[in-house]
């Protein structure tokens, strides 16, 4: 974990990604859910000047309680367990690699019993789940990031059973899930940032 006042260079980097995006992430959601993913995720990550400075474990509770606090929406609750179940497993451990683990593997565990998705039903579960699968087969970051990326991108060819995407049905076919994209952009910003 960092010392004070050090930057968290990975968790940065991922915001700075998402804030980017703010309107890819809209139409995504505008085609395949009900437009305001990318609102969300402007309401809970707009506000940090970058780069983040402080310990992972602080930055991930700071990011947590923005999802939880600022969000609306699905992705605000779903958002915040995960960067909360990644702060306590951080804060628990000086081996970023099992804190990784551990936290995904937790946040898993509680966003599915919150919101009883299962992969398939075009989520963010379909790029958590296998994130948790390679980092509990102690799989290297790179191929960590790689089975997030393969689980978002595999959210193109299903339509949303959970969640409010569940409505437009069909529509969902031949777009990513952005929640399940974001997922992953947190996921390759560990395992290009990570020692
Ligand atoms: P809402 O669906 O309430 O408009 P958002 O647009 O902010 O909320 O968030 C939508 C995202 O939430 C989706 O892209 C999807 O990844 C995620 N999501 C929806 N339902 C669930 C669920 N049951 N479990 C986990 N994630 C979900
Ligand atoms: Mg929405
Ligand atoms: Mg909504």
């Amino acid at each position: 974990s960092a010392t004070e006042g050090a930057e968290s260079v990975w968790l940065s980097e991922f915001v700075g990604r998402v804030r980017e995006s703010i309107d890819d992430l809209t139409a995504l959601d505008r085609q395949a859910g009900d437009g305001d993913f990318g609102a969300n995720m402007a309401a809970a990550l707009g506000h940090y000047e970058l780069p983040l400075r402080g310990s992972d474990a602080d930055v991930l509770t700071a990011i947590s309680t923005s999802f939880l606090v600022r969000a609306g929406g699905t992705s605000g609750a779903v958002f915040g367990v995960l960067f909360r179940q990644l702060a306590s497993a951080f804060a628990d451990s000086d081996d970023m690699r099992a804190a990784l683990r551990d936290g995904t593997a937790s946040a898993l565990a509680e966003i599915q019993d919150l919101g009883g998705a299962e992969v398939g039903d075009n989520t963010m579960v379909d790029a958590l789940a296998p994130t948790a699968a390679a980092l509990s087969e102690d799989k290297s970051l790179g191929e960590v990031a790689e089975a997030a990326e393969d689980g978002a991108e595999s959210t193109r060819d299903t339509t949303a059973s959970k969640g409010r995407a569940s409505y437009v049905g069909e529509n969902a076919r031949g777009v990513v899930d952005p929640g399940a994209l974001v997922t992953s952009w947190l996921f390759r910003a560990a395992a290009d940032h990570l020692p």
